[in-house]
């Protein structure tokens, strides 16, 4: 966040990429797309691009990290070197530190964690292209791989940001919008019980800013949704339909 005169975010009612002010950037996930992953999504969000892995439930080492209760979701966000245009130093960092806890927290909220005890779920989001909103993709394709693991959960998190251009609120703050805005607030959202399970603010709203962001965040996060639950139907029924094939190639009944 930061502002910088020198670059207009809105032009003629319209922002840089042409978008309205509600408008998310262009989202297509695909889930299933790793074959040695219990679950996987893949996910594109602008120019974003962010792959998901589950591994598990199970057994967590080291044992001193097991909850004897319940199943740690223990997810790591991690960007490549080559999904920024400075070349991002490897391994972990502060930020992803940050990113990974919040994740992990996020997550913890949908999954029944107490039908595995001492056991984990890892989650692993790797950025391979970045372009402002990994976290809110990570979140949403990790929920999309959860669910393809086929992990119990409540529902899946969609998740969205919205925050402030130019005295105006927008949603889904693209690349220069993050770097030249005045406010950046990305969501977690669960649609089925109606709450947030990831709140964060980078810079300052007023009360009614802050109020109309959520809204669009919250409408933003339900088509989100949709099109999550859009990658799994897509999942299962070319899975069906490849069984199918198979069935019929081989002449099984
Ligand atoms: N970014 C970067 N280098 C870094 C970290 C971030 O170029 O080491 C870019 C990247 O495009 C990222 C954006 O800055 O998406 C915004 O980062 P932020 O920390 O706000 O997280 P995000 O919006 O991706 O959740």
């Amino acid at each position: 966040m930061g502002s910088n005169k020198d670059i207009d975010l809105i032009e003629d009612g319209k922002r840089l990429d042409g978008r309205d002010f509600d408008e998310l950037r262009e989202i297509s996930i695909d889930a299933g797309v790793l074959k040695r992953a219990d679950g996987s999504a893949y996910l594109e969000w602008g120019k974003n691009k962010i792959m998901a892995a589950v591994y598990g439930p199970r057994e967590m080492h080291p044992r001193h990290a097991q909850e004897t209760t319940k199943a740690v979701v223990r997810a790591r966000y991690n960007m490549a070197a080559f999904s920024v245009p400075d070349r991002k130093r490897p391994g972990p960092d502060r930020r992803s530190t940050e990113i990974s806890k919040l994740v992990s927290e996020a997550l913890e909220k949908v999954v029944f964690t107490e039908n595995y005890p001492r056991s984990v779920i890892d989650v692993f989001i790797e950025v391979l292209q970045a372009s402002a909103g990994t976290r809110c993709g990570g979140l949403t394709a990790a929920s999309v791989a959860l669910a393809d693991a086929g992990i119990p959960m409540s529902d899946m998190v969609a998740s969205c940001a919205s925050g402030k251009i130019e005295g105006e609120v927008v949603l889904d703050l693209g690349k220069n919008e993050d770097n030249y805005g005045q406010a950046d607030v990305p969501v977690g959202y669960i649609p089925r019980s109606d709450e947030l399970c990831l709140l964060q603010m980078d810079g300052n709203l007023t009360q009614e800013e802050y109020e109309k962001a959520m809204e669009m965040s919250i409408d933003a996060c339900k088509d989100i949704h949709e099109i999550q639950r859009g990658a799994l139907r897509e999942r299962y029924s070319t899975e069906l339909q490849e069984e199918e094939i198979t069935k019929a190639s081989e002449g099984v009944e």
